[in-house]
């Protein structure tokens, strides 16, 4: 049984992250998409509505369940008995910042795995930032998120 935790922003949950999910749940038992606070990074949506989106979003995957923290990731990934920590590559942009978490939480943790799922290629251009980006000027960002996640976009923008 290999408990998998996917941690993320999920500022919004985009369709490139859905693939993840979808994929990390045909290779470990459960796949706990872990929702950061990450105030440093100031986020458009509040962590309960960032929580609350990813789980209606990943209502089609059995094996996935969304729980938010605020605590160390490796801190995190011990509570919930987890063995390996799930991110996505894009392109070459996100290695060395990927390679260097990969890093640090193997100094925190040396029995906890970074396993790495490539962007699908429909995918491997799509950011949570510039969906963001796409939906504060007025652009259509059907092809890049649900449309839960579509609609609150829509009302937080508005609400700006
Ligand atoms: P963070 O703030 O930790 O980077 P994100 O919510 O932006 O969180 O992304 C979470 C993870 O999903 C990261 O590993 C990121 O590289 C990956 N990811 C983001 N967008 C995509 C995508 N379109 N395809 C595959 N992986 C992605």
């Amino acid at each position: 049984m290999t408990i998998a935790v996917y941690p993320g922003t999920f500022d919004p949950f985009t369709n490139g992250h859905h693939d993840i999910v979808r994929r990390a749940c045909g290779l470990f038992t459960q796949v706990i998409v872990a929702v950061a606070e990450n105030a440093r990074k100031a986020p458009l949506l509040p962590l309960a509505q960032r929580i609350a989106l990813s789980t209606e979003v990943l209502s089609d995957v059995p094996g996935a369940k969304v729980v938010g923290f605020r605590t160390l990731l490796m801190d995190f990934v011990h509570q919930e008995r987890a063995q390996v920590i799930v991110r996505g590559l894009r392109a070459l942009s996100d290695f060395e910042y990927e390679f260097q978490m990969a890093g640090m939480n193997k100094r925190l943790d040396p029995a906890v795995e970074t396993v790495f799922l490539t962007a699908s290629e429909r995918d491997s251009y799509l950011s949570a930032s510039l969906v963001k980006e796409i939906a504060a000027l007025g652009g259509d960002v059907t092809p890049f998120v649900h449309p839960a996640v579509k609609a609150a976009l829509h009302e937080a923008l508005c609400a700006t």
